[in-house]
């Protein structure tokens, strides 16, 4: 707990990393910052202490406009492989850590701004964040947490009273205060890598294995195991991610922490209708990104960390090749493992069946063929095992498959209803739900909206009288087509 009059007890376990690593640089001030959004539950489960501050002081923290004591602002080096080409240098060009806390779980958490102005690493960018983003990543990944994912949080939103210049003219400026497990990435190894610097290299992964990886600390084969656990931990998050249809989006290596958690919410989306090739970002054209992807690109990111850690895996550069290869590999088997294990979870199987690979399989084809709602064919699947619901004429032989499989289940088909609506959710931030949301906020500073949908997001799994609205697929004219771009 932060004591009296002290927003947090900050401390600085990556400033004290070397100097190569970061730039200390102080937020720069905007004109009027005003909250939109203050999350007092992850406030509380981080020790993040407001109650001696008025609305004013706690704007102008969240804002940047005030450094809180104990905080050390830095911008951190990474580089990253975007959309497949490598750029040796990214960094935090419009992110800055605030300091580090420890949450009541006595895990360590960064809090950081985004949005808070220029940074050594800013690049032609202006340091700022339009307020739309900063909407759209405190929506998702609160519903990420709520879904039980593992992701960063959003703690604050602000608006600035400013504008930012962006593509399509001016609009209104944000800054959000993220918190994450740490804000490492795929990126972070791959800059000290691509500069032949194998003593950053070691530091940042003696850094990771004491921060995230503390088991492995003593073991002599440290650098491997770290190689793998990250390989598990993302494995498991991809697989879980396609298990409520969410789409990343921007998967670049620098957008892929080595945590697991879920970071950079820029043209993701819950898909709607059930398509693999579903993608939401105009700068996609290609599909790299697109659904169906995502275990592709997960195991083609993992060979750009595994690349960077090549010389701590073996001295002999063949043998640490041949070990690096023979885990990718298995990245496949690992992601199928999670991915399988999930899906079965959603049809309310328990006892194992050589069988429900081809049912798990031959719901997403038919859901595929039908164009039918991702979300809303599983959720309905409770009430397809009670009899009291049927789902469209095409997904009749496979329902009576179904039934039939779950009559073997241990307490047979009447046992399953709690697990089937636990497994699958309810609601969604559905795309033009969150479209809706920042346009009122955007042009007519109505923040009714977002609110509202923050709250039904909060308990995804429960039915929600009265708020089945939210629950619906969009009409022909309130299809999303792109989302926006993050910057
Ligand atoms: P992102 O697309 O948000 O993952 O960012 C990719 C890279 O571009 C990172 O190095 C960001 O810091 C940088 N960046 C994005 N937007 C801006 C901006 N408005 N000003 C400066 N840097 C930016
Ligand atoms: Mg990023």
């Amino acid at each position: 707990m932060a004591s009296r009059g002290v927003f947090a007890e900050f401390s600085h376990t990556y400033a004290a990393l070397p100097e190569r690593f970061y730039a200390r640089v102080p937020p720069t001030a905007v004109a009027a910052p005003a909250l939109v959004a203050f999350n007092d539950n992850l406030a509380g489960e981080i020790g993040v202490d407001r109650s001696q501050l008025s609305d004013a002081q706690l704007a102008a923290i969240c804002a940047g406009n005030h450094v809180p004591a104990g905080a050390l602002p830095l911008a951190m080096a990474y580089a990253g492989h975007q959309f497949g080409s490598f750029v040796p240098q990214l960094g935090d060009g419009r992110a800055l850590l605030i300091g580090e806390v420890v949450d009541a779980q006595g895990q360590r958490r960064d809090l950081q701004w985004k949005g808070a102005g220029p940074t050594p690493f800013s690049r032609r960018g202006d340091g700022r964040a339009a307020l739309g983003p900063v909407l759209r990543e405190y929506l998702v990944s609160e519903a990420m947490h709520a879904l039980a994912l593992p992701t960063t949080r959003a703690l604050s939103a602000v608006t600035t009273g400013e504008r930012v210049l962006r593509d399509d003219g001016p609009l209104p400026g944000g800054v959000l205060v993220r918190v994450a497990a740490s804000h490492i990435r795929i990126g972070t190894f791959e800059y000290f890598a691509a500069r032949g610097d194998l003593d950053g290299v070691r530091a940042l992964a003696d850094h990771t294995i004491a921060r995230h990886y503390p088991q492995l600390r003593d073991d002599p084969d440290r650098y491997f195991a770290l190689f793998e656990a990250v390989a598990e931990r993302q494995s498991s998050l991809v697989a879980r991610w396609m298990q409520v249809g969410f789409i990343h989006g921007v998967m670049n290596t620098d957008n892929m922490t080595v945590s697991g958690e879920t970071i950079d919410f820029g043209p993701c989306a819950f898909m709607d209708e059930y398509d693999p090739a579903t993608v939401y970002s105009f700068i996609d054209r290609r599909g790299r990104y697109a659904y169906g992807n995502q275990p592709d690109i997960l195991q083609w990111n993992l060979a750009r960390l595994a690349e960077t850690l090549l010389p701590l895996i073996d001295a002999d550069e063949g043998r640490a090749i041949e070990r690096a290869t023979a885990s990718l590999q298995g990245v496949p088997a690992r992601f199928d493992r999670h991915w399988l294990a999930g899906f079965r979870r959603k049809l309310g199987l328990s006892v194992h069946e050589d069988v429900d690979r081809a049912l798990v399989a031959d719901l997403l084809a038919v859901m595929h063929a039908e164009a039918a709602d991702f979300t809303n064919t599983y959720r309905a699947l409770a009430d397809v095992a009670a009899d009291d619901v049927m789902l469209p004429d095409s997904f009749l032989a496979w329902t009576h498959r179904w039934r039939a499989r779950l009559a073997r289940e241990p307490g047979g088909i009447a046992s399953c209803n709690a697990t089937l609506q636990r497994a699958n959710l309810a609601y969604i931030p559905r795309n033009h739900r969150i479209e809706e949301s920042i346009e009122a906020a955007v042009q007519d500073g109505n923040f009714g909206p977002f609110h509202a949908l923050h709250a039904v997001l909060a308990t995804p799994f429960q039915s929600q009288p009265g708020h089945a609205s939210y629950r619906t697929p969009p009409l022909p004219h309130e299809r999303v087509q792109n989302t926006f771009c993050g910057t």
